[in-house]
Formats: structure tokens, C-alpha cells, sequence
């Protein structure tokens, strides 16, 4: 079993702290290991899960007390288990992470926490990198909680005034005839508050657009088609919200020599009738370097030869693929005398070996030979 920190030292407050005391630590630790200004840090996720966690015990008075008495295993014994993700700790913090980023949701039950955008990146690869895999970094342009408000979108130290307009209710009656009719308020957009000073940082959004480069890990087999998915690498969340995931989809080069059809490889290697006839030893490229294939005797065109092994390793169970040769034979073009003297000999060899009745057609024609 893991050995758990003491919840009260994780939030770093005295034995007898009270809610309030617990929230402010807990908001503290929560705005500097929050996930969306640490993206990707480990260290900072667990920090944010450990302590999302005490909070959670030690705001609740039953679960704290059996925690007194009995620590974890007490805990763990009443069927507390903890978050199992960031999903989790925000859907059941939500109305919390609200009120840290200045928006006070009070007792409207409508969720203003928003988790971030996906965001989609497009990355090419050459042949070689997608099958041994690599490491790159892509250059992304993506929106991002400003850091001057912290999402607030209010000038530091100021806070959204509740809406006039409709009294913070987010929504007006107007009369329209006999009828009354209620529509979103116009002045706060149905927030049901207004910002008397819009953050200068990011004019009042909450994001401003940043550029950031992000490290790819490829694995060896990715094809075209394939989706990483980088989580916590989209787009920053809203009011708190945990940030999007980045899907990295993935374009393999063509290549000149090898074609891919799985995880096998295919290529094409020309012999001389002579090599397929006779037999041969030749070299082929693989992706590992060049390996040796033996040629059978009389080896026709088109023939498959296949290399165990020398594929393309599976993403899923990093077994590798074969390579498949396919045969093709040249026919000489520029003879000299001397191996157009030896060709027309052999042919004079063959056509002996004929059978009797193939040799009659040969030499008289097909009409009379038939007789
Ligand atoms: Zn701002
Ligand atoms: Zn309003």
C-alpha cells in the first residue's frame, strides 16, 4: 500500500483548522498546482490530487472524525477510496473552483466550470521515424488561462459586481402585451454579474492566446491515421475547468523504396534471368540495414520471399511485421556476340527437350501438324 501523507500536513494546517481555514490553504494549493498552469508535470498532478483530496475529507465533519480516530485505513474501511481523476475532483469541486476565481455562483445551480476545448494538431513523419519511432517537438498556438487574472477576467483586486439590470438573477421580464415575458439579461449575458474592471491583460476574457512548444513522444509503428492523444495539453478550462486534451493525428511520409501494409513491409528487388534461374545470394536493404536472401532455383516473377521479422513492430504488442520481396526479372537488352551465340545455343538445348508433337508445330505451322 502507498503510504499516504497526513491530510493536515498536505494542507499544511493545525489539527483543529476550521472550514475557513481549510478552504483558504486549500484554494492556495489549488491555484498553484492547478493542472491548467502545469501541463503535463507530474509532480504538480499529484500535488493537486493529493491535496484535492485531504480537502475533501477534512471539509466533510463525518469523514474527518472517522479520519481522527482511525487515519487512512479507517477511511479506506468506511469505502472511501479518493478521486480517481481530475474529472472527478472538478465535477465534485466545481461550485469550489468558482468561488477561487472570483465568481460566486451562490445559490444558482446552472455550472459556469467549463473544461477546455480539444485541440487537433497535424504532424507529418518520414517512413523511417513512424516505424522506429521518435521524438519531436510540435509548436502550438493555443488559448490560455491569463495569468494576470488567474481567469478571473477582473483587474487583480477587483471583483465582478452582482448584474443591476436583473439583480444578479441573469435573467428581465419584459411586458409585451398581456404577456410577461422573461428573457437572458443583456447587461450581464444571463451571468447574473458584471465586471466593473475588465482585466487590461487579456481585455476581459480570462485567456489570451499563447504559443508553446509541446514534446512529443512518437511510438515506433504509428501510421497514418494514428491519434496520440496529450492530455491536459488543449485548450485551458473555464472558471477553474480542467484544460482539454491535444490529439497529435499523424501523416507518414511515402518512401522510395519500402511500402507499408501494417506492420509488413513490402519492396520490390530485379534479379537477371540468369540469378533466377540458376539461383542466387543477393542483398537486400531492410530497415535494420542490408540482409541476405537466397534466391531458389527457377524462381519465376513475381515470386514472394519474406523476411521474419524485419517488418514494422505492432503498436499494440511491439511484435515486428516481416518484409515481403517481391521478385522481378530483367530481360538483357544489349547482348554481345558472344552471349547471343551461348543464348541461341541454349534455346537450340531447349527446344530438343521438347516433346515430339510440340516440336512439329513448331517447325511446320499448326494446320498440319494437327493432321
Ligand atoms: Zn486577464
Ligand atoms: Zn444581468
Amino acid at each position: 500500500m502507498r503510504n499516504k501523507r497526513d491530510y493536515y500536513e498536505t494542507l499544511n494546517v493545525s489539527r483543529n483548522a476550521d472550514e475557513s481555514e481549510l478552504k483558504a490553504s486549500y484554494r492556495k494549493l489549488a491555484l498553484k498546482y492547478h493542472p491548467d498552469r502545469n501541463s503535463g508535470d507530474k509532480e504538480s498532478e499529484e500535488k493537486f490530487k493529493e491535496a484535492s483530496e485531504a480537502y475533501e475529507v477534512l471539509r466533510d465533519p463525518q469523514k474527518r472524525n472517522i479520519y481522527d480516530q482511525f487515519g487512512h485505513q479507517g477511511l479506506e474501511g468506511s469505502g472511501f477510496s479518493g478521486f480517481s481523476g481530475f474529472e472527478d475532483i472538478f465535477s465534485s469541486f466545481g461550485g469550489i473552483f468558482e468561488e477561487f476565481f472570483g465568481f460566486n455562483s451562490g445559490s444558482r445551480s446552472r455550472s459556469r466550470v467549463q473544461r477546455g476545448a480539444d485541440l487537433r494538431y497535424d504532424l507529418t513523419l518520414s517512413f523511417m521515424d513512424a516505424a522506429f519511432g521518435t521524438e519531436t517537438e510540435i509548436d502550438l498556438q493555443k488559448m490560455e488561462t491569463c495569468a494576470s487574472c488567474e481567469g478571473s477576467k477582473c483587474e487583480p483586486d477587483t471583483h465582478p459586481e452582482t448584474c443591476r439590470q436583473c439583480n444578479g438573477t441573469g435573467q428581465v421580464s419584459r411586458n409585451q402585451g398581456f404577456f410577461t415575458v422573461r428573457t437572458t439579461c443583456y447587461q450581464c449575458n444571463g451571468n447574473g454579474q458584471t465586471i466593473p474592471h475588465p482585466c487590461t491583460a487579456c481585455k476581459g476574457s480570462g485567456q489570451v492566446a499563447i504559443r508553446k512548444k509541446v514534446a512529443v513522444k512518437i511510438p515506433a509503428g504509428v501510421d497514418t491515421g494514428s491519434r496520440l492523444r496529450l492530455t491536459g495539453e488543449g485548450e485551458s478550462g473555464i472558471y477553474g475547468g480542467p484544460p482539454g486534451d491535444l490529439y497529435v493525428f499523424i501523416h507518414v511520409e511515402p518512401h522510395k523504396f519500402f511500402e507499408r501494409d501494417n506492420t509488413d513491409v513490402i519492396c520490390q528487388m530485379e534479379i537477371s534471368f540468369v540469378q533466377a534461374a540458376l539461383g542466387d545470394t543477393i542483398a537486400v536493404p531492410t530497415l535494420n540495414g542490408k540482409k541476405t536472401l537466397k534466391i531458389s532455383k527457377g524462381t519465376q516473377p513475381g515470386h514472394l520471399f519474406r523476411l521474419r521479422g524485419e517488418g514494422i513492430p505492432s503498436l499494440r504488442y511491439g511484435k515486428r511485421g516481416d518484409q515481403i520481396i517481391q521478385i522481378l526479372i530483367k530481360t538483357p537488352t544489349h547482348l554481345n556476340k558472344k552471349q547471343e551465340a551461348l543464348l541461341k545455343e541454349f534455346a537450340k538445348i531447349e527446344s530438343s527437350k521438347l516433346p515430339n508433337k510440340l516440336k512439329n508445330i513448331l517447325k511446320n505451322g499448326l494446320d498440319r501438324a494437327s493432321n
